[in-house]
């Protein structure tokens, strides 16, 4: 049978994402699904408001800017996950709830500055490199911990943990090793004093894998909103 409304989508999801963490020995309460809305056109996120889902993770930031203006009176949390420009930065601190790309102090640096325009506060989580793939953005590895004691000058970006994509590959133990890594590598964090509760990793393809690895939050766009849609 085929699920073929977001409706349908979604509780496949949710029902799959629950029981990969009942397979891993993990409470389902322990992993939030992101959904991913982006190039799917703003009748798409009402759909899924009507849903009871409200946190989005998009892109770009003018797709951002775009949907919140077609959307005027809804109470949307939006997450950016894509590679982000520094002169984005003032948009951002305006729409954005949350940064799950932050990768860079330059970005950090633009990002506290626009917060402090807007009076605002933003969650972020720092985008690790996990993959050799020269098309992924993120931290190196080896950069974290003082990325994170940088970060401590930034009162406006609150570190709430970390994101990575994983290798885009058929080799389910290449892909695996990449979420096992940034579990690593926030368990070395914390054990140098740094709280970062939020793992963010797994997409459509490869959730199972991440939340066997200990994901707290995965990105799911194709499953939900079904294939994306050429800008
Ligand atoms: C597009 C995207 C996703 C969702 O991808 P799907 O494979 O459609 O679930 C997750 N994370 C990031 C960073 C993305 O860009």
């Amino acid at each position: 049978m085929t699920a073929d409304t977001l409706a349908d989508r979604w509780r496949a999801v949710r029902a799959r994402v629950d029981a990969a963490c009942r397979t891993a020995g993990r409470d389902p309460a322990e992993v939030a699904i992101l959904p991913v809305s982006k190039t799917h056109p703003p009748t798409a996120i009402e759909q899924a408001l009507s849903l009871g889902l409200h946190r989005f993770g998009e892109n770009r930031v003018q797709e951002i800017r775009d949907k919140a203006a077609a959307l005027p009176g809804c109470d949307i949390a939006w997450v950016v996950i894509g590679h982000l420009q520094t002169n984005k930065a003032k948009y951002v601190a305006q729409l954005a709830s949350e940064v799950q790309s932050l990768d860079r102090m330059d970005l950090a640096e633009a990002l506290q500055h626009r917060l402090e325009i807007e009076d605002r506060v933003l969650d972020v989580l720092v985008q690790v490199k996990t993959s050799p793939e020269p098309s992924k953005f993120g931290l190196p590895p080896e950069k974290l911990i003082a990325f994170l004691t940088a970060l401590r000058d930034f009162p406006r970006l609150q570190v709430r943990g970390l994101m990575t994509m994983a290798i885009q590959s058929d080799d389910a133990q290449a892909v695996r090793s990449c979420f096992r890594d940034l579990r690593r590598l926030r368990d070395q964090a914390q054990e140098q004093g740094f709280e970062l509760p939020r793992l963010s990793m797994g997409m459509s393809g490869d959730f199972e894998l991440a939340i066997a690895e200990g994901s707290t939050e995965v990105r799911i766009g194709t499953a939900i909103f079904g294939a994306r849609q050429a800008l």
